[in-house]
């Protein structure tokens, strides 16, 4: 989902962030970017793969390409400048400035180049040739997630949002759309996507109203409270809730209803989806899934937390799926998704 523009004009504060001088505007946006911005015809350096758009959304069109000097393949994000009448540059800007803060991170996507025309701004990223987890998180059977995998996935997801953390970053838009995969099958490492909504967070200056997508939004969102890096922390409680059971636990038949979902903490650990999940696993879910942002876990603690501390009992390799007898002894069947009546969209 992408934020309409700040309407106010802003006021620019040095922050520092990493030992990095960073210049942010008042709305927690940055301004200050240290990848060239080339104006020379696009095509001229890259040729499309014809075939599926990789992906679409409200201002944004992600195309891949292929580089034509090197032929190398890109994922190009191609980003209206002027949305519903306003100039969204800075937004832009801001997006870029985030990538380049998190070049560091193996588990952020890599931008490689920035291209600009006269309505639009090209963000040439790597890649991630697995698409989005949301395939797997609705799969059935087979394809579905098995629980080893979520644990290694969300380790990777939560290193890297420790990193946005430790760098000020909140990515306020975490859901399985925004998560990607180097490869399919077999399945590869994450990388995360999509900073279009992501805000710088300090101590001196309150960030309220930022509405990412209605299934994943914290309930502190829904009050016009602060904003902080435990606003992340819920998505990725829903996140994990979703990646195991392929449902999503706040989902309503329209939005007020799933508001008032989150808003209430309506929220069953004792579905059908949730058995023959590790205890721990539903422990992990309920520290994250609280109304109060202090008193949710950080990303660090997850990372210590006994769920993604112990290796997952046996059997559970994703081959086994396919592979034997459904009820031989010697190859359990994995553990089976029914769809509840909702399911994540
Ligand atoms: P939006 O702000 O429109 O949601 P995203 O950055 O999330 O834009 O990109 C939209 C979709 O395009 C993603 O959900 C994903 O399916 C696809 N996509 C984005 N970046 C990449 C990439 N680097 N490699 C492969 N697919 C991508
Ligand atoms: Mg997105």
């Amino acid at each position: 989902m992408i934020p309409e523009c700040p309407r106010s004009s802003e006021t620019r504060t040095p922050i520092r962030c990493q030992g990095a001088d960073l210049t942010q505007t008042r709305s927690g946006l940055l301004s200050e970017i240290k990848t060239p911005i080339k104006t020379e015809p696009f095509n001229e350096h890259y040729s499309l793969i014809p075939g599926k758009e990789l992906g679409r959304g409200k201002f944004a069109v992600v195309k891949k390409y292929v580089e034509k000097q090197t032929g190398k393949e890109y994922a190009a994000k191609f980003m209206r400048k002027r949305r519903k009448g306003q100039d969204c540059r800075l937004e832009i800007i801001h997006e870029i400035a985030v990538l380049e803060l998190a070049t560091a991170s193996p588990w952020v996507i890599n931008l490689h180049q920035v291209y600009e025309t006269a309505n639009e701004m090209i963000l040439v990223l790597e890649y991630a040739a697995g698409g989005e987890i949301f395939h797997q998180c609705v799969a059935e059977r087979e394809e579905a997630f098995r629980e080893a995998d979520v644990k290694r996935l969300m380790r990777q997801i939560l290193e890297g949002v420790a990193f946005l953390h430790r760098s000020s970053v909140v990515h306020l838009d975490l859901k399985p759309q925004n998560i990607l995969l180097t490869s399919e099958d077999p399945l590869g490492d994450i990388k995360i996507v999509d900073f279009g909504l992501s805000r710088m967070v300090s101590s001196s200056q309150e960030l309220r109203e930022i509405m990412g997508t209605p299934e994943y939004v914290a309930p502190e969102i829904l009050n016009y409270e602060p904003i902080s890096t435990a606003t992340d922390m819920w998505s990725i409680g829903v996140l994990a809730y979703v990646m195991l059971t392929g449902t999503s636990p706040f989902l309503g038949d329209d939005k007020q209803e799933t508001f008032l979902n989150i808003s209430q903490i309506n929220i069953s650990y004792t579905e059908e989806e949730l058995e023959g999940l590790e205890p721990s696993a539903i422990q992990f879910m309920k520290s994250l899934l609280i109304k109060e942002p202090q008193a949710r876990a950080t990303a660090e603690a997850c990372l210590q937390h006994p769920w993604l501390q112990q290796p997952t009992e046996g059997k559970e390799e994703r081959k086994e799926a396919t592979e034997g007898e459904p009820n031989s002894p010697a190859s359990p069947p994995p553990r089976r998704r029914k769809r509840r009546r909702r399911k994540a969209s």
